[in-house]
């Protein structure tokens, strides 16, 4: 409806008051209590944001909706302009429109007075951010479900697993979602590793403080758990996830989870448990091929404000190829070496500096599936044919599981890729036969411990020497 005599303070004040009645709680609290009302001229209204993502996500999202809102209330059209602004607590209290800024404020100071007091219990490495992630082939799905989360927290892939091999940067993208969300609203987050929610959970049944722990995992709007495949076998703990999960799911808001594999080979997970995190997305971070490879280690140069030549960094990509930790210390190492003596980093220098990084990566690399089905036919003396074959006797049937096993800890393969390579087996029975052997390690089976560590050994010595 126009209402002619309204000034720009008072439209203002009407339009976010009737966005608010739109549009959820917590989108609200992430994108509208960040917006600053800078001042209108020719029916287009300045707001200060505070960041470029922030920009891109609000333009996206809410631009059009504010427009024909603030169009609707004036009776005139009117536009939006979005300036990227700091906030500082001048220009938090500074009003270009005072009126509708304590308006807005007022609405929204209680939970931000609360929230920011809180949001310091949270850990994050604010160098994990979405800018200082690179993305590649292995992991552009992972990165922008990562970023339409943080943007979006509570409406888009809830709950959302992240999963892959160590050093592949899946704690980085958790924490990115974090510091994201930390700087451009004032929603509560809370960063946790599974061994830390296990730890404060065990305290809390020491101390008889366990509607502490309910509260303080309950009360958050983002709940970011790291590590999932740390989760004990004990009823309380799977129990208390469950009910925190569910709490927290019902009520809309976000929950992502990251572990080192995919939820059907988490051991020793309750059935009610794992339906719970296969009810969202899970995605997969693959190791970077060479070209992200070489991004990164640019990116890392970069972030070091260190230049190191590219014949170094072939050197590097070419010898590193599953694990973005290791390719980080090759360039921690060099850049260490170069400052203390002065020197130069030469292709020669950076092959003897690297050689210990380097070794302690390479010894699994190149380990096919073939091979590894050859190496345990010969070491039970049974044909690889065999192995792959449909025989179910108790005879073949120990050499198969501890190829499939083997194939999943010494390569990258998938469970789909192992499996055609059994013959064309089912994944699932690849991954039954994992778990068996993962169980019967954990039960510490001497057997198959033993079987297992020599086998792994006179693999990786095979493939070094070939
Ligand atoms: P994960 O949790 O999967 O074991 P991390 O997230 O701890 O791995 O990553 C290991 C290191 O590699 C971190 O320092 C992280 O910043 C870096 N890293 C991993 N992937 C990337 C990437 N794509 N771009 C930039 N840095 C990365
Ligand atoms: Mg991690």
């Amino acid at each position: 409806m126009a209402e002619e005599s309204l000034n720009i303070t008072e439209i203002w004040t009407q339009t976010i008051s009737r966005i608010r009645g739109k549009v959820s709680d917590s989108d609200y609290s992430s994108w509208f209590s960040r917006l600053r009302f800078d001042g209108e001229k020719n029916g287009c209204v300045t707001l200060n944001v505070p960041s470029a993502f922030f920009r891109d996500g609000f333009e996206s999202k809410y631009r059009a909706l504010v427009e024909s809102t603030l169009t609707e209330i004036s009776g005139k059209p009117m536009t939006v302009k979005l300036v990227i602004k700091k906030e500082t607590e001048g220009s938090r209290n500074s009003a270009a429109a005072p009126a509708a800024k304590e308006a807005a404020d007022k609405a929204m100071q209680p939970r931000q007075v609360r929230e920011k007091k809180n949001s310091s219990d949270c850990q994050l490495n604010p160098a994990y951010t979405f800018d200082s992630f690179v993305p590649g082939e292995n992991s552009n799905f992972a990165y922008s479900a990562a970023m339409a989360i943080a943007k979006n927290p509570g409406s888009v892939y809830n709950p959302c697993l992240l999963y892959g091999g160590v050093g592949l940067g899946k704690t980085h993208l958790l924490q990115s979602i974090g510091n994201y969300i930390q700087q451009n609203s004032n929603i509560k987050i809370m960063y946790v590793t599974t061994e830390n929610f296990t730890n404060d959970f065990i305290q809390s049944i020491n101390d008889k403080t366990q509607s502490q722990f309910q509260k303080k995992y309950r009360k958050v709007s983002v709940l970011l758990m790291d590590d999932i495949q740390f989760l004990q076998k004990k009823e309380g703990i799977q129990s208390e996830l469950f009910n925190t999960f569910n709490d927290l799911y019902d009520t809309g808001r976000q929950i992502v989870f990251t572990s080192d594999r995919p939820v059907e080979e988490l051991r020793d997970i309750s059935d009610r448990l794992r339906s719970r995190f296969e009810r969202g997305l899970c995605i997969d971070i693959q190791p970077p091929d060479y070209e992200t490879r070489i991004a990164i280690l640019k990116a890392k140069c970069a972030e070091k404000n260190f230049t190191i030549s590219s014949d170094v960094l072939e050197y590097i990509a070419k010898n590193i190829s599953s694990n973005v930790r290791a390719l980080e210390s090759c360039i921690t190492k060099l850049i260490a070496y170069s400052t203390l003596l002065n020197k130069d980093i030469s292709l020669e220098t950076a092959k003897e500096q690297l050689k210990q990084i380097i070794n302690s990566n390479n010894d699994t690399s190149g380990i096919t599936i073939d091979f590894i089905i050859r190496s345990t036919a010969a070491y039970f003396n049974v044909s690889p044919f065999d192995i792959k074959g449909k025989s179910r006797g108790q005879s073949i049937i120990i050499p198969r599981q501890i190829a499939m096993y083997l194939c999943r800890t010494l390569t990258d393969y998938s469970t789909n890729e192992i499996a055609s390579e059994f013959g064309g087996k089912n994944h699932t029975t690849v991954i039954y036969y994992v778990q068996k052997v993962s169980s019967l390690i954990q039960a510490e089976d001497a057997d198959t411990i033993n079987t297992v560590t020599k086998l792994t050994n006179l693999i990786k010595q095979e493939n070094k020497r070939n």
